[in-house]
């Protein structure tokens, strides 16, 4: 019986290691990530060996709040 079609399929060796950097961190706040505030990171799985990565900023920084405006600015007209 072939195995070429199980779900649980063989990590490449690029994603084996991202899954052994970013596996023991998922639900981790990991300090820094931005030079402007007092920013975290967190991670979280969101495919086979594929974890997304985000910065969470302060509430006033200014990276966030030119972003916010640059994705408003990108929103189409409704
Ligand atoms: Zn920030």
């Amino acid at each position: 019986m072939s195995n070429a079609r199980s779900p649980r399929r063989r990590l490449s060796t690029a994603q084996a290691d991202v899954a052994a950097v970013l596996g023991p961190l998922d639900g981790s706040a990991i300090p820094g990530g931005c030079d402007h505030c007092d920013a975290y990171q967190t991670t979280r799985p969101v495919a086979a060996g594929v974890w997304a990565l985000t910065v969470r900023h302060d509430g006033g920084c200014p990276v966030l709040a030119a972003s916010r405006t640059h994705r408003s600015d990108q929103d189409p007209a409704p």
